[in-house]
Protein backbone atom coordinates (compact mmCIF):
# COMPACT_ATOMS: atom_id res chain seq x y z
CA UNK A 1 0.00 0.00 0.00
CA UNK A 2 1.22 3.47 -1.21
CA UNK A 3 1.08 5.65 2.32
CA UNK A 4 2.60 8.69 0.51
CA UNK A 5 0.96 11.23 -1.86
CA UNK A 6 3.03 12.46 -4.91
CA UNK A 7 2.39 14.16 -7.87
CA UNK A 8 3.37 11.80 -10.68
CA UNK A 9 3.45 12.85 -14.77
CA UNK A 10 1.59 10.65 -16.47
CA UNK A 11 3.07 10.44 -19.96
CA UNK A 12 4.02 6.17 -19.18
CA UNK A 13 0.70 5.82 -18.94
CA UNK A 14 -1.64 6.88 -21.61
CA UNK A 15 -2.22 6.28 -25.14
CA UNK A 16 0.28 8.36 -26.46
CA UNK A 17 -1.33 8.53 -30.18
CA UNK A 18 -4.94 8.96 -28.99
CA UNK A 19 -3.62 11.91 -27.14
CA UNK A 20 -1.68 13.68 -29.61
CA UNK A 21 -4.45 12.89 -32.07
CA UNK A 22 -6.94 14.89 -29.57
CA UNK A 23 -4.74 17.42 -28.93
CA UNK A 24 -5.31 18.32 -33.14
CA UNK A 25 -9.12 18.58 -32.88
CA UNK A 26 -8.49 21.04 -29.88
CA UNK A 27 -5.84 23.08 -31.68
CA UNK A 28 -8.53 23.79 -34.56
CA UNK A 29 -11.52 24.71 -32.40
CA UNK A 30 -8.52 27.30 -30.61
CA UNK A 31 -8.17 28.50 -33.83
CA UNK A 32 -12.07 28.89 -34.77
CA UNK A 33 -13.60 29.77 -31.37
CA UNK A 34 -11.39 32.42 -30.21
CA UNK A 35 -14.23 34.20 -29.07
CA UNK A 36 -17.46 32.99 -26.97
CA UNK A 37 -19.35 33.51 -30.26
CA UNK A 38 -17.10 31.53 -32.30
CA UNK A 39 -16.97 28.81 -29.66
CA UNK A 40 -20.70 28.73 -29.80
CA UNK A 41 -20.43 28.09 -33.17
CA UNK A 42 -18.17 25.60 -33.21
CA UNK A 43 -19.85 23.33 -30.22
CA UNK A 44 -23.55 23.29 -31.68
CA UNK A 45 -21.75 22.36 -35.18
CA UNK A 46 -20.13 19.36 -33.86
CA UNK A 47 -23.25 18.99 -31.25
CA UNK A 48 -25.59 18.42 -34.31
CA UNK A 49 -23.70 16.40 -36.33
CA UNK A 50 -23.65 13.77 -33.22
CA UNK A 51 -27.38 14.23 -32.78
CA UNK A 52 -28.19 16.90 -30.53
CA UNK A 53 -30.92 19.34 -31.30
CA UNK A 54 -32.29 22.85 -30.18
CA UNK A 55 -34.34 22.31 -26.63
CA UNK A 56 -37.87 24.81 -26.36
CA UNK A 57 -39.67 24.45 -23.76
CA UNK A 58 -42.42 22.20 -23.62
CA UNK A 59 -41.03 19.08 -25.45
CA UNK A 60 -40.96 16.27 -24.39
CA UNK A 61 -37.70 14.76 -22.55
CA UNK A 62 -36.85 11.03 -22.66
CA UNK A 63 -33.36 8.59 -21.90
CA UNK A 64 -31.28 9.42 -24.80
CA UNK A 65 -32.35 12.37 -26.11
CA UNK A 66 -29.72 15.32 -26.81
CA UNK A 67 -30.84 18.27 -27.03
CA UNK A 68 -28.88 21.80 -26.71
CA UNK A 69 -29.83 25.46 -25.82
CA UNK A 70 -27.51 28.58 -27.19
CA UNK A 71 -27.74 31.44 -25.04
CA UNK A 72 -27.52 35.15 -26.73
CA UNK A 73 -25.40 33.25 -29.08
CA UNK A 74 -22.48 33.62 -26.23
CA UNK A 75 -23.42 30.64 -24.10
CA UNK A 76 -24.80 26.90 -24.87
CA UNK A 77 -25.71 23.87 -22.77
CA UNK A 78 -25.70 20.67 -24.12
CA UNK A 79 -27.90 17.97 -22.15
CA UNK A 80 -27.84 13.93 -22.98
CA UNK A 81 -31.17 12.68 -20.88
CA UNK A 82 -30.03 9.34 -19.00
CA UNK A 83 -31.73 6.84 -18.06
CA UNK A 84 -32.36 8.12 -14.57
CA UNK A 85 -35.34 10.48 -13.94
CA UNK A 86 -34.24 14.42 -13.44
CA UNK A 87 -35.20 13.89 -9.58
CA UNK A 88 -31.64 11.68 -9.35
CA UNK A 89 -29.69 14.89 -10.75
CA UNK A 90 -27.49 15.58 -13.78
CA UNK A 91 -24.22 14.88 -13.80
CA UNK A 92 -22.57 18.76 -14.71
CA UNK A 93 -19.55 20.32 -16.02
CA UNK A 94 -19.80 24.02 -16.19
CA UNK A 95 -16.75 26.02 -18.00
CA UNK A 96 -16.61 29.21 -19.59
CA UNK A 97 -15.61 30.37 -23.18
CA UNK A 98 -14.47 33.67 -23.13
CA UNK A 99 -11.09 35.00 -22.38
CA UNK A 100 -9.30 37.91 -21.91
CA UNK A 101 -9.16 40.56 -24.84
CA UNK A 102 -8.99 44.24 -26.02
CA UNK A 103 -12.71 45.06 -26.80
CA UNK A 104 -13.22 47.86 -29.13
CA UNK A 105 -14.95 50.98 -27.74
CA UNK A 106 -19.06 52.27 -29.14
CA UNK A 107 -17.36 55.06 -30.02
CA UNK A 108 -13.91 53.76 -31.43
CA UNK A 109 -12.63 55.16 -34.29
CA UNK A 110 -10.24 58.86 -34.63
CA UNK A 111 -7.50 59.89 -36.44
CA UNK A 112 -4.64 61.61 -35.41
CA UNK A 113 -1.24 62.79 -36.62
CA UNK A 114 -1.49 60.87 -39.90
CA UNK A 115 -3.18 57.38 -38.68
CA UNK A 116 -6.54 56.26 -37.89
CA UNK A 117 -7.04 54.09 -34.72
CA UNK A 118 -9.49 52.12 -32.15
CA UNK A 119 -10.07 53.60 -28.86
CA UNK A 120 -10.55 50.11 -26.32
CA UNK A 121 -11.12 49.00 -23.30
CA UNK A 122 -9.35 45.74 -22.26
CA UNK A 123 -12.17 42.80 -21.12
CA UNK A 124 -10.62 40.42 -17.88
CA UNK A 125 -7.30 40.34 -15.83
CA UNK A 126 -4.32 41.60 -18.11
CA UNK A 127 -0.95 42.42 -17.66
CA UNK A 128 -1.44 45.37 -20.35
CA UNK A 129 2.11 45.74 -21.60
CA UNK A 130 1.51 41.49 -23.02
CA UNK A 131 -0.78 43.55 -25.87
CA UNK A 132 1.55 46.06 -26.93
CA UNK A 133 3.55 45.23 -30.01
CA UNK A 134 1.60 41.59 -30.72
CA UNK A 135 -0.51 40.87 -33.93
CA UNK A 136 -4.19 41.17 -33.86
CA UNK A 137 -7.68 40.13 -35.00
CA UNK A 138 -10.27 41.51 -35.31
CA UNK A 139 -13.74 39.53 -34.19
CA UNK A 140 -17.09 40.47 -33.68
CA UNK A 141 -20.32 41.43 -35.15
CA UNK A 142 -22.09 44.45 -35.78
CA UNK A 143 -25.55 44.67 -35.33
CA UNK A 144 -26.91 47.07 -38.08
CA UNK A 145 -30.21 49.08 -37.74
CA UNK A 146 -31.90 49.70 -41.09
CA UNK A 147 -35.39 50.58 -41.95
CA UNK A 148 -36.35 49.21 -38.29
CA UNK A 149 -34.94 45.64 -39.08
CA UNK A 150 -31.41 44.25 -37.21
CA UNK A 151 -28.96 42.66 -39.25
CA UNK A 152 -26.46 41.07 -37.46
CA UNK A 153 -23.14 41.11 -39.62
CA UNK A 154 -19.99 38.82 -38.34
CA UNK A 155 -16.97 40.58 -38.87
CA UNK A 156 -13.27 38.44 -39.20
CA UNK A 157 -10.50 40.04 -40.05
CA UNK A 158 -6.98 38.52 -39.51
CA UNK A 159 -7.60 35.27 -39.32
CA UNK A 160 -7.54 34.31 -43.24
CA UNK A 161 -4.63 33.56 -45.19
CA UNK A 162 -3.20 37.23 -46.84
CA UNK A 163 -5.56 39.40 -44.56
CA UNK A 164 -4.13 42.27 -42.75
CA UNK A 165 -3.70 42.36 -39.03
CA UNK A 166 -3.77 45.47 -36.57
CA UNK A 167 -1.64 46.43 -34.05
CA UNK A 168 -0.84 48.11 -30.10
CA UNK A 169 2.61 49.74 -31.02
CA UNK A 170 5.13 49.84 -28.01
CA UNK A 171 8.18 52.56 -27.62
CA UNK A 172 11.25 51.29 -29.08
CA UNK A 173 13.90 50.50 -26.17
CA UNK A 174 15.89 54.18 -27.19
CA UNK A 175 13.23 55.96 -25.83
CA UNK A 176 12.36 53.94 -23.00
CA UNK A 177 14.55 54.86 -20.00
CA UNK A 178 11.58 56.01 -18.43
CA UNK A 179 8.78 53.71 -19.15
CA UNK A 180 11.45 50.90 -18.49
CA UNK A 181 11.79 52.51 -14.51
CA UNK A 182 7.54 52.22 -14.30
CA UNK A 183 6.18 49.55 -12.96
CA UNK A 184 4.05 46.78 -14.74
CA UNK A 185 0.75 48.14 -14.47
CA UNK A 186 2.09 51.34 -15.78
CA UNK A 187 4.33 50.80 -18.55
CA UNK A 188 0.53 51.69 -20.85
CA UNK A 189 -1.75 53.26 -19.68
CA UNK A 190 -5.37 51.68 -20.80
CA UNK A 191 -6.10 54.81 -22.84
CA UNK A 192 -2.72 54.73 -24.57
CA UNK A 193 -3.93 51.10 -25.93
CA UNK A 194 -5.35 52.70 -28.88
CA UNK A 195 -5.23 49.78 -32.26
CA UNK A 196 -3.30 51.12 -35.38
CA UNK A 197 -5.81 50.59 -38.26
CA UNK A 198 -4.46 52.97 -41.68
CA UNK A 199 -2.71 55.61 -42.75
CA UNK A 200 -4.16 56.02 -46.42
CA UNK A 201 -6.75 59.45 -46.97
CA UNK A 202 -9.67 58.77 -48.36
CA UNK A 203 -9.79 59.75 -52.77
CA UNK A 204 -13.26 60.73 -52.07
CA UNK A 205 -13.04 63.52 -49.70
CA UNK A 206 -13.27 66.92 -50.37
CA UNK A 207 -10.44 69.24 -50.30
CA UNK A 208 -10.56 70.92 -47.18
CA UNK A 209 -12.07 67.72 -45.20
CA UNK A 210 -10.65 66.96 -41.97
CA UNK A 211 -9.83 63.23 -41.07
CA UNK A 212 -9.61 61.97 -44.61
CA UNK A 213 -7.87 59.04 -43.11
CA UNK A 214 -10.75 57.97 -40.53
CA UNK A 215 -13.38 58.55 -43.66
CA UNK A 216 -11.29 56.03 -45.95
CA UNK A 217 -12.05 53.65 -43.18
CA UNK A 218 -15.65 54.18 -42.91
CA UNK A 219 -15.49 53.63 -46.40
CA UNK A 220 -13.88 50.60 -46.18
CA UNK A 221 -16.08 49.58 -43.10
CA UNK A 222 -19.64 50.48 -45.13
CA UNK A 223 -18.22 48.27 -48.29
CA UNK A 224 -17.70 45.53 -45.88
CA UNK A 225 -20.43 45.13 -43.69
CA UNK A 226 -22.82 47.92 -44.60
CA UNK A 227 -22.18 49.94 -41.25
CA UNK A 228 -21.64 53.61 -40.54
CA UNK A 229 -20.27 55.01 -37.47
CA UNK A 230 -23.03 54.98 -35.50
CA UNK A 231 -23.48 51.29 -35.93
CA UNK A 232 -20.19 50.80 -33.76
CA UNK A 233 -22.57 51.26 -30.78
CA UNK A 234 -24.51 48.43 -31.65
CA UNK A 235 -21.31 46.43 -31.92
CA UNK A 236 -18.98 43.87 -30.63
CA UNK A 237 -15.79 44.10 -31.68
CA UNK A 238 -12.71 42.44 -29.85
CA UNK A 239 -9.29 41.92 -30.89
CA UNK A 240 -7.47 38.91 -30.36
CA UNK A 241 -4.04 37.66 -30.92
CA UNK A 242 -3.79 36.60 -34.33
CA UNK A 243 -1.47 33.89 -33.86
CA UNK A 244 -2.20 30.28 -34.44
CA UNK A 245 -2.30 27.43 -31.80
CA UNK A 246 1.03 25.77 -32.19
CA UNK A 247 3.19 22.87 -30.19
CA UNK A 248 5.76 23.63 -28.70
CA UNK A 249 9.48 21.95 -27.13
CA UNK A 250 10.83 18.79 -29.18
CA UNK A 251 8.56 16.36 -28.16
CA UNK A 252 5.39 18.24 -29.06
CA UNK A 253 3.98 17.93 -25.76
CA UNK A 254 2.87 21.12 -24.59
CA UNK A 255 0.21 23.66 -27.18
CA UNK A 256 0.82 26.88 -27.07
CA UNK A 257 -2.08 29.37 -27.95
CA UNK A 258 -4.24 31.99 -27.28
CA UNK A 259 -7.28 31.23 -24.92
CA UNK A 260 -6.55 27.81 -23.41
CA UNK A 261 -8.50 29.28 -20.20
CA UNK A 262 -10.88 28.32 -20.33
CA UNK A 263 -11.07 26.41 -23.68
CA UNK A 264 -8.59 23.89 -22.66
CA UNK A 265 -11.67 22.76 -20.14
CA UNK A 266 -14.73 23.91 -22.21
CA UNK A 267 -13.72 21.37 -25.16
CA UNK A 268 -12.87 18.34 -23.28
CA UNK A 269 -16.29 18.85 -20.88
CA UNK A 270 -18.37 19.23 -24.34
CA UNK A 271 -16.45 16.72 -26.50
CA UNK A 272 -16.37 14.08 -23.74
CA UNK A 273 -20.47 14.73 -23.95
CA UNK A 274 -20.29 14.80 -27.66
CA UNK A 275 -18.21 11.67 -28.02
CA UNK A 276 -20.18 9.36 -26.24
CA UNK A 277 -23.39 7.72 -27.93
CA UNK A 278 -24.23 5.14 -25.12
CA UNK A 279 -27.05 6.68 -22.96
CA UNK A 280 -25.79 7.72 -19.66
CA UNK A 281 -27.39 6.64 -16.31
CA UNK A 282 -27.71 10.35 -15.20
CA UNK A 283 -28.33 13.05 -17.12
CA UNK A 284 -25.24 14.74 -18.58
CA UNK A 285 -25.04 18.52 -18.85
CA UNK A 286 -22.39 20.79 -20.07
CA UNK A 287 -22.93 24.44 -19.29
CA UNK A 288 -20.75 27.08 -21.48
CA UNK A 289 -21.01 30.50 -20.17
CA UNK A 290 -19.57 33.87 -20.92
CA UNK A 291 -18.43 36.57 -18.85
CA UNK A 292 -16.21 34.32 -16.22
CA UNK A 293 -13.27 36.85 -16.80
CA UNK A 294 -15.28 39.98 -15.70
CA UNK A 295 -17.42 38.23 -12.76
CA UNK A 296 -20.14 35.99 -14.16
CA UNK A 297 -22.77 38.61 -13.90
CA UNK A 298 -25.03 39.37 -17.13
CA UNK A 299 -27.53 37.27 -18.87
CA UNK A 300 -24.79 35.14 -20.54
CA UNK A 301 -22.71 34.97 -17.25
CA UNK A 302 -22.91 32.19 -14.69
CA UNK A 303 -25.18 34.21 -12.43
CA UNK A 304 -27.80 34.56 -15.12
CA UNK A 305 -30.70 32.48 -14.68
CA UNK A 306 -30.89 31.42 -17.77
CA UNK A 307 -29.11 27.38 -16.68
CA UNK A 308 -31.92 27.14 -13.96
CA UNK A 309 -34.72 27.97 -16.81
CA UNK A 310 -33.22 25.31 -19.23
CA UNK A 311 -33.09 23.25 -16.12
CA UNK A 312 -36.22 23.77 -15.03
CA UNK A 313 -37.61 23.57 -18.23
CA UNK A 314 -35.96 19.67 -18.70
CA UNK A 315 -37.41 18.93 -14.80
CA UNK A 316 -40.95 20.08 -15.76
CA UNK A 317 -41.02 17.62 -18.81
CA UNK A 318 -40.30 14.98 -16.65
CA UNK A 319 -42.87 16.23 -14.02
CA UNK A 320 -39.79 16.86 -11.43
CA UNK A 321 -39.00 20.08 -9.20
CA UNK A 322 -36.20 21.75 -10.60
CA UNK A 323 -34.96 22.13 -6.43
CA UNK A 324 -35.31 18.23 -6.20
CA UNK A 325 -33.09 17.57 -9.05
CA UNK A 326 -30.56 20.82 -8.33
CA UNK A 327 -30.03 19.12 -4.53
CA UNK A 328 -29.04 15.26 -6.35
CA UNK A 329 -27.04 17.18 -8.70
CA UNK A 330 -22.85 17.16 -8.91
CA UNK A 331 -20.68 19.43 -10.92
CA UNK A 332 -17.50 19.96 -12.17
CA UNK A 333 -16.82 23.33 -12.68
CA UNK A 334 -14.07 22.97 -14.99
CA UNK A 335 -11.74 26.03 -14.73
CA UNK A 336 -8.33 26.13 -15.01
CA UNK A 337 -6.02 26.37 -12.67
CA UNK A 338 -1.90 27.80 -12.58
CA UNK A 339 0.86 25.15 -12.97
CA UNK A 340 3.72 25.04 -11.27
CA UNK A 341 6.15 27.20 -13.26
CA UNK A 342 10.05 26.90 -11.78
CA UNK A 343 11.18 30.24 -13.39
CA UNK A 344 8.78 31.68 -10.58
CA UNK A 345 8.80 29.43 -8.33
CA UNK A 346 8.66 31.98 -5.37
CA UNK A 347 4.77 32.41 -6.06
CA UNK A 348 3.52 29.08 -5.54
CA UNK A 349 4.23 25.89 -2.56
CA UNK A 350 5.14 22.83 -4.86
CA UNK A 351 3.75 20.50 -2.59
CA UNK A 352 -0.18 21.57 -3.06
CA UNK A 353 0.58 23.72 -6.65
CA UNK A 354 -0.62 21.42 -9.63
CA UNK A 355 2.04 21.11 -12.30
CA UNK A 356 2.02 20.25 -15.68
CA UNK A 357 1.95 16.48 -17.01
CA UNK A 358 0.57 15.32 -13.58
CA UNK A 359 -3.42 15.43 -14.38
CA UNK A 360 -6.28 16.50 -14.33
CA UNK A 361 -6.79 19.14 -11.16
CA UNK A 362 -9.12 18.56 -8.72
CA UNK A 363 -9.27 21.85 -6.20
CA UNK A 364 -10.93 21.95 -3.21
CA UNK A 365 -10.95 25.53 -2.86
CA UNK A 366 -10.07 28.59 -4.62
CA UNK A 367 -10.20 32.24 -3.13
CA UNK A 368 -8.15 34.81 -1.93
CA UNK A 369 -7.60 36.20 1.80
CA UNK A 370 -8.35 33.16 3.90
CA UNK A 371 -10.74 31.31 1.41
CA UNK A 372 -12.89 34.29 0.31
CA UNK A 373 -14.34 34.48 -2.89
CA UNK A 374 -15.03 30.44 -3.10
CA UNK A 375 -17.19 27.41 -2.36
CA UNK A 376 -15.26 24.97 -0.51
CA UNK A 377 -15.98 21.31 -1.79
CA UNK A 378 -16.89 19.06 0.97
CA UNK A 379 -14.50 16.11 2.13
CA UNK A 380 -17.03 13.65 0.82
CA UNK A 381 -17.47 15.47 -2.64
CA UNK A 382 -13.74 15.12 -3.10
CA UNK A 383 -13.48 11.71 -2.10
CA UNK A 384 -16.74 11.12 -4.35
CA UNK A 385 -14.93 12.44 -7.02
CA UNK A 386 -11.80 10.54 -6.60
CA UNK A 387 -13.05 7.20 -6.67
CA UNK A 388 -14.75 8.12 -9.79
CA UNK A 389 -11.17 9.22 -11.43
CA UNK A 390 -9.28 5.95 -10.08
CA UNK A 391 -11.99 3.85 -11.13
CA UNK A 392 -11.57 4.91 -14.46
CA UNK A 393 -7.53 4.86 -14.51
CA UNK A 394 -7.61 8.84 -14.73
CA UNK A 395 -4.00 10.34 -13.64
CA UNK A 396 -5.53 13.50 -11.63
CA UNK A 397 -3.75 15.56 -8.55
CA UNK A 398 -4.48 18.30 -6.47
CA UNK A 399 -4.45 21.85 -7.05
CA UNK A 400 -4.72 25.65 -5.58
CA UNK A 401 -4.23 28.90 -6.56
CA UNK A 402 -0.46 29.52 -5.76
CA UNK A 403 0.91 30.43 -2.26
CA UNK A 404 -1.76 31.56 0.65
CA UNK A 405 -1.90 35.61 0.39
CA UNK A 406 -0.01 35.93 -2.88
CA UNK A 407 -2.89 36.60 -4.33
CA UNK A 408 -5.71 34.30 -5.60
CA UNK A 409 -8.74 34.39 -7.65
CA UNK A 410 -12.10 32.41 -8.01
CA UNK A 411 -14.06 30.73 -10.59
CA UNK A 412 -17.56 29.91 -11.56
CA UNK A 413 -17.78 26.86 -8.75
CA UNK A 414 -19.43 29.00 -6.07
CA UNK A 415 -22.44 29.98 -8.49
CA UNK A 416 -23.29 26.52 -8.74
CA UNK A 417 -22.82 25.53 -5.21
CA UNK A 418 -25.12 28.24 -4.50
CA UNK A 419 -27.68 26.95 -6.44
CA UNK A 420 -27.73 23.74 -3.73
CA UNK A 421 -25.44 21.68 -6.43
CA UNK A 422 -22.40 19.73 -4.98
CA UNK A 423 -19.67 21.26 -7.10
CA UNK A 424 -15.85 21.28 -7.07
CA UNK A 425 -13.16 22.80 -9.36
CA UNK A 426 -11.79 20.62 -12.01
CA UNK A 427 -9.28 22.06 -14.51
CA UNK A 428 -5.71 21.45 -16.54
CA UNK A 429 -3.11 23.49 -15.05
CA UNK A 430 -1.63 26.38 -17.65
CA UNK A 431 1.79 28.23 -17.75
CA UNK A 432 1.40 31.83 -18.62
CA UNK A 433 -2.22 32.26 -17.74
CA UNK A 434 -3.80 34.87 -19.11
CA UNK A 435 -1.17 36.11 -21.65
CA UNK A 436 -1.78 36.90 -25.31
CA UNK A 437 0.20 32.99 -25.40
CA UNK A 438 -0.87 30.72 -22.49
CA UNK A 439 1.32 27.03 -22.49
CA UNK A 440 -0.67 23.56 -21.38
CA UNK A 441 0.40 20.08 -22.05
CA UNK A 442 -1.53 17.61 -23.89
CA UNK A 443 -1.30 14.94 -21.61
CA UNK A 444 -3.63 17.57 -19.25
CA UNK A 445 -5.79 18.12 -21.81
CA UNK A 446 -6.48 14.60 -22.65
CA UNK A 447 -7.01 13.23 -18.83
CA UNK A 448 -9.97 16.47 -18.94
CA UNK A 449 -11.15 14.94 -21.60
CA UNK A 450 -10.94 11.39 -20.25
CA UNK A 451 -12.02 12.13 -16.57
CA UNK A 452 -15.43 14.42 -17.86
CA UNK A 453 -16.13 11.21 -19.60
CA UNK A 454 -15.67 9.04 -16.91
CA UNK A 455 -17.91 11.40 -14.95
CA UNK A 456 -20.86 12.04 -16.94
CA UNK A 457 -20.94 8.32 -16.98
CA UNK A 458 -20.88 7.93 -13.28
MN1 LIG B 1 -10.99 30.52 -16.28
MN1 LIG C 1 -9.32 33.41 -16.38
Amino acid sequence: MDLCYEKKPGWDKLDKQACMEYAEGYKAFLDTGKTERDAVEAIVARAEAKGYRPFTRGMNVQPGDKFYQVNRHKGVILAHIGHASLADGVRLTAAHLDAPRIDIRTVPLYEQDGMAYFKTHYYGGIKKYHWLAIPLELRGVVCVCKDGKVTRVPVHVGDKPGDPKFVITDLLPHLASEQMGKKATEVIKAENMNVLLGSIPSEHAEKDDKDKIKRAILEYLNDAYGMSEVDFLSAELSCVPAFPACDIGFDRSFVGAYGHDDRVCSYPAATALIDDDETPAHTAVCLLVDKEEIGSDGVTGMQSRHFDTFLGDLCRAQDVLLDACLEQSVCLSADVCNAYDPNFPDVSEGRNDARVNCGLAIIKYTGARGKSGTSDASAELMARIRCILDGAGITWQTGQLGRVDQGGGGTVAMYLANRNIDTVDAGVPVLSMHAPFETISKHDLYMAYLGFGAFYRD
